[in-house]
């Protein structure tokens, strides 16, 4: 069997990205309007701090207002709330992106619903993912949304009828992911750290979704031929060389056995370069989406 489709993100996420600008471009000649990314970072998560730098650079390569807060660590819950109410209340920002996980003795779930929803560009807020639940129209969250703009691309046919397993039911990627799925008419299955036979009900899916955080964890022989995975997974390990390894680097690999999988799928998404790319693509396709919402366009 032919090795599998890499659904490389880098030529995806460009094209997205071009489109971005265009419009953009546009909405500032046509009428005056520069949309603009708030991004909150509190603490020092090395992780959180890479993700918010190519978000605020992309951002301005787009031709965007951008602007990065980050607050320290111990920061509390009344100053986190403050900023957010001025940023909810300001012109020059269309969305507001809270960098997630936040430090611990942070309420996340007040955090995220005291964002306006008409700028809750990852499309958490209980609005948000209500509208998403009962099929309204709305902000999506940005990593779902990548995952779907990958999928189309492996199949312009169109997904319906098709099987789909997501594992994974966290609510910034598992369950939205099946909620879009939904709406493009598949037989959805949401599997999770309580699922009886996994492996077995993995290998009835034509579209398999792994967003779970653990390396590797899907095997090449839970995969049916010819399906289609994507892996949301973004794991740090230990370098398989002994010596880089004992010198304590690490390297990025994703929840799916990624060789294993190119034996046996259609198409995989590699990762590191798959599903991440997209997710800042669709921030940005998200924040002009809130600036025409805002601007009445
Ligand atoms: P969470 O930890 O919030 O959720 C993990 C989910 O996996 C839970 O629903 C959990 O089940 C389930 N799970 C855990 N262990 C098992 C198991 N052994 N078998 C089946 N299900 C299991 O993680 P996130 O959803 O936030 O993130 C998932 C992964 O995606 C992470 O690696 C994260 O880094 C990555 N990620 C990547 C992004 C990107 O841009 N590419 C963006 C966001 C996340 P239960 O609910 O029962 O506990």
């Amino acid at each position: 069997m032919a090795e599998a489709r890499i659904i490389e993100g880098r030529a995806l996420s460009d094209a997205v990205e071009a489109e971005v600008a265009a419009e953009v471009a546009r909405l500032k000649a046509e009428h005056g309007l520069q949309p603009g990314l708030a991004v909150v970072l509190v603490g020092d998560d090395p992780a959180s701090q890479i993700y918010v730098r190519s978000k605020g650079e992309r951002s301005l390569a787009a031709g965007m207002h951008s602007e990065t807060h980050r607050l320290p660590a111990g920061t509390d819950m009344e100053t986190l709330l403050a900023l957010i109410g001025r940023l909810n209340a300001d012109p020059k920002v269309h969305g507001i992106l809270v960098q997630l996980p936040l430090p611990k003795g942070l309420d996340e779930r007040r955090v995220i619903d005291a964002l306006d929803p008409a700028k809750d560009v990852d499309g958490l807020t209980l609005i948000n993912a209500g509208r998403l639940a009962s099929g309204f129209p709305g902000l999506t969250p940005c990593t779902p949304l990548g995952c779907m703009m990958m999928l189309r691309d492996v199949h312009p046919e169109g997904l319906a009828g098709k099987r789909a397993v997501v594992v994974g039911r966290s609510v910034l990627v598992g369950r939205p992911i099946a909620q879009l799925l939904l709406q493009a008419d598949c037989t959805v299955t949401i599997a999770h750290s309580r699922t009886r036979d996994l492996a077995e009900l993995c290998r009835e899916a034509d579209i398999l979704v792994a967003a779970v955080g653990r390396p590797r964890m899907i095997k090449g022989d839970w995969i049916k031929p010819g399906a289609t995975v994507i892996d949301v997974g973004i794991n740090r390990v230990p370098f398989d060389n002994p010596e880089k390894a004992a010198a304590g680097k690490t390297k990025v690999v994703g929840d799916v056995a990624y060789k294993e999988a190119l034996k046996v799928a259609g198409a995989v998404t590699p990762a590191p370069g798959g599903v991440g790319l997209m997710t800042v693509a669709c921030l940005l396709a998200n924040t002009v989406q809130a600036a025409k919402a805002q601007a009445g366009l």
